[in-house]
């Protein structure tokens, strides 16, 4: 059986294709049955009842639930480093590297950012109703969550100083400087928050929201429930495009490749039916130098291929005309040009002799 007609790119595009597309499916599975989940999560306040609901539920705790409620911190709070009067549950502080990097292909320099340095800080807090009420949701792991949006609350760009041979500097290394931009984020003491996730009564009678234990997806943002749902039901369309682009990639190689198999069953089909149609050619001549000839010699004829000097010339080369050789030397041929005049052979026909 004769090899597959793939290059290496191909194959590399292929493989490719496969593994992206068998991600994107997993990814887009397991969003859709994190949408599932979420659509049929239980939508809790905040409140005396959610106290005796759980009660009631058998190991006190419900699976996957949703609750809305303002932050406010069980004992001590985070205080702005450049705020005045500004107090949160979660704080983040970003030093931010900011600089130009020349990019040799396109000749131009292009922004490049690079975090330096990062510190989270966080104070136990629960989540109250924002009715009022004594009745609290403590928020276990908040930074395991994900959709957590931070309100930046300073943010300052430090230029680098550049004198003249920093200037110098930057041409032969290919990176300028620009500075460093120093940022504070936070989760403010009374933001509204939602909370999905395993709702649970501890011992203590507290009501603690925690990641969920078999693996679902833990959620703490600022937008509301419906929201959170359209943003995840929009991630699905997107794992979907992806899926689909990745597989469509794989597909296309795959006809490039099937079609490229076609072209070459087709020629071989072709040179073959060209090679018997020389073989029975040559097979009438024989038989004519065979009763025409008086006795053999071993003398070249006349009309021998110049290059075996033994099989008769049978091919017309088109476009130079020249009849010089016999089929199986011109198959031989290196390069597709005639070996008396070296012009490029465009069409072979066979030679018919009366
Ligand atoms: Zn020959
Ligand atoms: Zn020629």
């Amino acid at each position: 059986m004769d090899k597959i007609p793939v290059s290496t790119l191909e194959l590399i595009c292929l493989g490719s294709s496969f593994a992206f597309s068998g991600l994107f499916y997993y990814l887009y599975r397991k969003k859709k049955a994190t949408v599932n989940i979420l659509k049929g999560a239980s939508q809790l306040q905040i409140n005396d009842q959610l106290v005796e609901f759980l009660n009631d539920t058998p190991g006190k705790c419900v699976h996957y639930a949703v609750v809305e409620g303002v932050t406010r911190p069980v004992k001590e709070v985070l205080h702005s480093h450049y705020q005045d009067k500004c107090n949160g549950v979660i704080q983040r502080l970003i030093l931010k590297e900011h600089k130009l990097i020349w990019n040799h292909l396109a000749r131009s320099w292009n922004e490049s950012e690079r975090i330096i340095h990062q510190r989270v800080n966080t104070v136990p807090f629960d989540l109250v109703s924002s009715y009022g009420g004594r009745r609290s949701v403590r928020v276990i792991s908040p930074l395991e969550a994900s959709g957590l949006e931070f309100d930046t609350v300073y943010e300052r760009f430090h230029q680098a100083a550049q004198g003249l041979t920093d200037l110098i500097g930057h041409y032969l290394s290919g990176e300028k400087p620009k500075g460093f931009l120093e940022t504070e984020e936070m989760i403010r003491v009374g933001a509204t928050l939602t909370g999905i996730g395993e709702l649970v009564l501890d011992s203590d009678k507290i009501v603690k929201l925690q990641p969920p234990r078999d693996g679902l997806e833990y959620f703490l943002s600022t937008l509301d429930f419906s929201s959170i749902l359209k943003q995840q039901e929009s991630s699905i369309r997107l794992w979907k495009v992806f899926m689909a682009v990745s597989s469509l990639a794989g597909i296309v190689v795959v006809a490039v490749v099937l079609r490229r198999m076609y072209c070459q069953f087709n020629e071989k089909t072709e040179q073959e039916e060209m090679r018997r149609k020389y073989e029975s050619l040559r097979v009438g001549e024989s038989g004519d130098v065979a009763g025409g000839a008086a006795g053999g010699t071993n003398e070249t004829p006349e009309n021998a291929c110049v290059i075996c000097l033994s099989n008769p010339r049978e091919c017309v080369f088109l476009s130079c005309g020249h009849v010089c050789c016999c089929y199986d030397c011109f198959r031989a041929l290196l390069t597709p040009s005639c070996p008396m005049c070296r012009s490029l052979i465009v069409r072979v026909v066979p030679l018919y002799q009366a």
